[in-house]
């Protein structure tokens, strides 16, 4: 079924929800100085909102009186654009789902640095490998099965011939709210549109209701799937950075690392680095952790070091 949606302007204003009393919805698409609102009664509409409102997709809102109030989020996922500037990519969402593939590889530290970032926002990283259907396939999928096996779900699926598609389905339609990151060319809008055919993901939805303003190309949309679960999509994002996170928060969230957490370091403030009688240098000596991963650990440290976590959220 089609949800026809309108933009609230001027002319419709008597007949719109959020004029009478509160309304409770959820914000389904950003299109910058609108949200569209998908309503607890079932209704979907456009809200207008102020450009730097900072709502975002996944948020809860009440609206009243065409005011729209946002509920406190449980969760957000940030990245900081080209500019340095922290944008919030969705709210309340629950799961990030790390794309990779063995043609395109990762990026060295992909993984880690997408398992840490999931960590911070307090999402559960999972691992999608797509493309398993490619004929060197096997190897990268027991490489990262013998590294990650014990410390994320991994789902193995190609988009192009179906495999493995089920189980993830089956993962996310447990009504987990999911947002998906690769680097360009491992198959995440293939995969997103083999999970949700419905989706549209390289034109941004455009409405038209006649009110000047309101055609504005989707930021970012939140789409229920046909299994259960939803999925936010934001074109074009692949890259994220740490927002709030301290150097010493880093190990904590570092996949890995968390055996040599639990044996705990000869100083207490142990930044995993130089010191001596350290926990994760026991873990590389002993091959418990490879030294490129550890490579991984103290680049993303002098990153924040270096001040790249300091940005505001821009509200
Ligand atoms: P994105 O940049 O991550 O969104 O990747 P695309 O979905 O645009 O896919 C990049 C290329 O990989 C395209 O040529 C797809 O046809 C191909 N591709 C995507 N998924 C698969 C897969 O499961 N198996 C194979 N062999 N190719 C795939
Ligand atoms: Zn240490």
């Amino acid at each position: 079924m089609k949800i026809k949606k309108k933009c609230v302007g001027e002319q419709d204003k008597k007949e719109s929800p959020g004029s009478g009393p509160n309304q409770r919805g959820m914000i389904v698409a950003h299109h910058g100085i609108a949200v569209d609102i998908l309503f607890e009664s079932g209704e979907r509409r456009m809200v207008k909102v102020k450009r730097r409102a900072g709502h975002v997709v996944g948020d809860n809102v009440i609206v009243k009186n065409h005011r729209l109030t946002r509920l406190p989020r449980r969760t957000k996922l940030c990245r900081r654009d080209s500019r340095g500037s922290v944008r919030i990519v969705g709210a309340n969402l629950d799961v990030l789902g790390i794309v990779v593939s063995p043609m395109p590889m990762p990026t060295p530290g992909y993984i880690d640095h997408a398992v840490v970032a999931a960590r911070e926002a307090e999402l559960r990283p999972v691992l999608v490998i797509n493309k398993c259907d490619l004929e060197d396939a096997q190897p990268f999928v027991a490489d990262l099965t013998a590294v990650y096996g014990k410390i994320l779900d991994i789902f193995v699926v190609s988009a192009n011939t179906g495999e493995g598609l089920d189980a993830l389905t089956l993962y996310l339609g447990q009504g987990v709210r999911s947002f998906f990151v690769g680097i360009t060319g491992v198959g995440k809008s293939s995969l997103l549109n083999a999970i949700c055919p419905s989706l549209d993901l390289r034109v941004g939805e455009l409405f038209t209701a006649g009110n000047r303003g309101c055609n504005t190309t989707t930021v970012s949309t939140l789409h229920s799937l046909p299994g259960g679960g939803e999925l936010v999509d934001t074109p074009g994002f692949n890259e994220f950075g740490f927002v709030d996170i301290s150097t010493d928060d880093l190990a904590g969230f570092f996949p890995g690392f968390e055996a040599a957490m639990e044996d705990h370091c000869h100083f207490r403030d142990c930044c995993h680095r130089t010191e001596p009688g350290c926990a994760v240098s026991k873990l590389v000596e002993s091959g418990g952790i490879s030294r490129e991963r550890y490579a991984t650990y103290l680049e993303l440290f002098d990153q924040i070091l270096a001040g790249d976590a300091r940005f505001k959220i821009r509200r």
